[in-house]
């Protein structure tokens, strides 16, 4: 699976439909202090399904939409779209099986995000394990911010060690088992209320 571009519209400085693509090779984003490159790989952090506004340098969600300048009033939406090659299937058939993905999340002032993946309405889960099957997502490795390697350094070999499994590419396989063992226990618990009616029936 390989980014081919990222689109936002409304999202933090971003007021304008702005493209990124990501031709083969290297991308470099350079820029003046302030001029929104950690935005950029907020935005994508954000698509692939970040849940924390902490981590958009945020006091709220509703933080990442364009909140006006001197000129520009402020917006009351912000979408973010990631276009991504599938030609090798990467995405589980289930959710979407064309060769072009396009994931996009969308949130509206006090209305909180909704995920689509090619028009398709679909859960915030579906979208965070579509990125961790491609060792990637909101909490990848991968993405590097400021002062990340620092705090590496003094990692806890606990924490180092979820790094590995990500380059190992078994993080989506953590996520699906705990999300099995959750339902598993659901299920125990309709299994001793059933027990409970029929000792009352009997
Ligand atoms: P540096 O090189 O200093 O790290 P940078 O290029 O990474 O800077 P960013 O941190 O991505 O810059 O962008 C900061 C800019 O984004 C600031 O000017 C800030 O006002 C603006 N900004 C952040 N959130 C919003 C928002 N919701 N609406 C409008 N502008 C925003």
């Amino acid at each position: 699976m390989k980014f081919l571009r990222l689109k936002l519209v409304g999202f933090k400085s971003f007021c304008d439909q702005t493209e990124l693509v990501t031709e083969p090779g290297l991308t470099g984003i350079v820029g003046p202090n302030g001029c929104g490159k950690s935005n950029l790989v907020e935005a994508m952090r954000w698509v692939m399904g970040e849940s924390s506004y902490k981590a958009m340098r945020a006091s709220g969600m509703d933080d990442v939409i364009f909140a006006g300048a001197a000129r520009r009033p402020a917006r009351n939406s912000a979408e973010v779209t990631l276009v991504l090659d599938n030609t090798d299937r990467t995405a589980p058939a289930a959710l979407n099986n064309a060769d072009i993905l396009e994931v996009t999340r969308r949130i509206e002032r006090e209305a909180g995000s909704v995920y689509r993946v090619n028009g398709r309405e679909v859960r915030a889960r579906d979208v965070q394990l579509l990125f961790a099957d491609a060792s990637t997502g909101a909490h990848s490795p991968a993405l590097v911010r400021q002062g990340q390697i620092g705090e590496l350094i003094a990692a806890k070999p606990t924490q180092r060690r979820a790094l590995l499994e990500e380059a190992a590419g078994i993080s989506g396989l953590h996520s699906r088992r705990h999300e099995a063992e959750l339902r598993l226990r659901a299920a125990e618990q309709n299994l001793e209320r059933v027990d409970d009616l029929v000792a009352q029936l009997e």
